[in-house]
């Protein structure tokens, strides 16, 4: 009873510290301008391909194999965290047993994956912490994110050591038990075997306070850390942008005002009350930008992949596709809060310049090869175009070379510097033949 009693209230904090997290956050989501969301038996399609199958992650084949084995097996072992909670309040063990072959099977690779997990975190770590992988590093990356990751991956790794140190016992405790069956533990049980029955049951105790209590260490953590991935990688695929990568889209304002330019008589030529300008052209800070590419710079994992295929990235300029996800994130966790307070609060700062420079902005060739490459589908050349427009729009501070192309489109209709008039002299001395019928 008494264990049941520590059990509730620490899951009461557990998930109250959490929600209480994850409240904040929702309030800085609506702080952002709508993304509509349709198709969606495509974006199902697209979930089960990208984010169950892990299909872009196998662009890098023996990392990316590791990568896919440990989220799987997070999937698998999601399987007795939940059984772990329903035991815990209901001070019963193995609560879900009554499914039967279903249950032994779950637990079985649950155990498997355990081992594959506590194996693939040990390389990753390794990987981080001798070898000098080029994607891992770059300006964006402070100690904070090194420190950070390598925090993430230790927790995953205790928590496998938990859980196969749980399964381990158990099994030592219950080997009569024919119901049990932990591949990997049961092998691990036989040199425990021998210990007392008391002995045997405070490891096991100890092993499941652990696993539950790094459980919800880890689940309060990660909304901080890059590692928040593990929750929002899903739904972001889920959301990916459906358009072809290489189709900008348009600002209908604008679009409209072109169109009623050059046919005032069309239907759309008086103004709805919906058609009111914009309160600001493309983006300067979070709260201009949509749900989506707010949701886009919370799911980064900081991986470098699109860093490590970005031609201005790979030719010296100062553009890094991560570090402009990476700024957006810092940039809301600055400002965020404070609007959230205060709907008109200013700091004198933006996400232009203050963290993106106009540099890195114009460096971009909007090839999407970054977002071609990502795994989990973040979309960074539509953050960058919306700042660029911003640059156009409301400050008129485009590279000299742009301004004089917009010039002559303003004034020629085309972007080089001749009058329309003279577009047809190049064929004033052609002889032109024509035939006859
Ligand atoms: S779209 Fe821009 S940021 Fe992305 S890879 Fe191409 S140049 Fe780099
Ligand atoms: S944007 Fe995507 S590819 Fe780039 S670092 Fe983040 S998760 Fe990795």
């Amino acid at each position: 009873m008494m264990k049941q009693i520590i059990f509730i209230s620490t899951i009461i904090v557990a998930f109250g510290i959490f929600g209480i997290t994850i409240y904040q956050i929702f309030k800085l989501f609506k702080l952002t301008k709508p993304f509509p969301i349709r198709d969606i038996a495509k974006r199902i399609n697209l979930t089960l391909k990208i984010a169950i199958g892990q299909t872009k992650i196998f662009r890098m084949p023996v990392i990316g194999l590791f990568h896919a084995l440990v989220f799987w097996g997070f999937c698998i072992i999601l399987f007795g965290s939940l059984e772990m909670m329903i035991d815990g309040i209901f001070g019963i063990e193995k609560s879900l047993s009554f499914l039967g072959v279903f249950y032994t099977f779950l637990m079985a690779s649950g155990d498997i994956f355990a081992l594959i997990v506590l194996i693939s975190i040990v390389i990753f770590l390794f990987r981080r912490i001798f070898l000098r992988i080029k994607r891992f590093s770059g300006i964006e990356m402070h100690h904070n994110s090194h420190a950070d990751a390598n925090v993430a991956l230790t927790l995953i790794l205790l928590l496998m050591v938990s859980l196969l140190g749980m399964n381990t016992f158990y099994y030592a405790l219950k080997s009569s038990d024919e119901t049990l069956y932990y591949p990997v533990s049961n092998i691990i049980a036989k040199y425990v075997y021998s210990w007392p029955n008391t002995r045997l049951v405070f490891y096991y105790n100890v092993s499941w306070w652990s696993h539950i209590l790094l459980i919800f260490i880890f689940m309060n953590i990660l909304p901080y850390s890059k590692h928040f991935h593990v929750f929002m990688s899903v739904p972001n695929v889920f959301l990916s942008r459906m358009e072809p990568l290489g189709k900008l889209p348009n600002m209908d304002n604008v679009t409209k005002e072109v169109k009623i330019m050059m046919d005032p008589n069309l239907a759309y030529a008086t103004p709805a009350a919906t058609d009111a300008p914009p309160e600001r052209f493309g983006a300067k800070d979070p709260e201009d930008i949509t749900w989506k590419t707010y949701l886009d710079s919370l799911s980064c994992t900081e991986c470098g992949r699109c860093t490590s295929v970005c031609p201005a990235n790979l030719t010296g300029k100062k553009l890094s596709p991560r570090k402009i996800m990476m700024n957006l994130r810092a940039r809301m966790k600055e400002k965020g809060p404070n609007l959230v307070k205060d709907k008109s609060y200013e700091d004198g700062k933006s996400l232009i310049r203050d963290y993106v420079s106009t540099e890195e902005l114009w460096a971009c060739t909007t090839c999407n090869a970054c977002s071609n490459e990502c795994p989990i589908n973040i979309n960074h050349p539509i953050l960058i175009m919306e700042m660029r427009r911003y640059l156009v729009m409301e400050e008129s501070s485009a590279p000299s070379g742009l301004n004089t192309i917009f010039t002559n489109i303003q004034n020629n209709g085309a972007p080089w510097q001749f009058s329309p008039d003279d577009r047809l002299l190049w064929a004033n001395d052609l002889t032109i033949k024509t035939t006859k019928n």
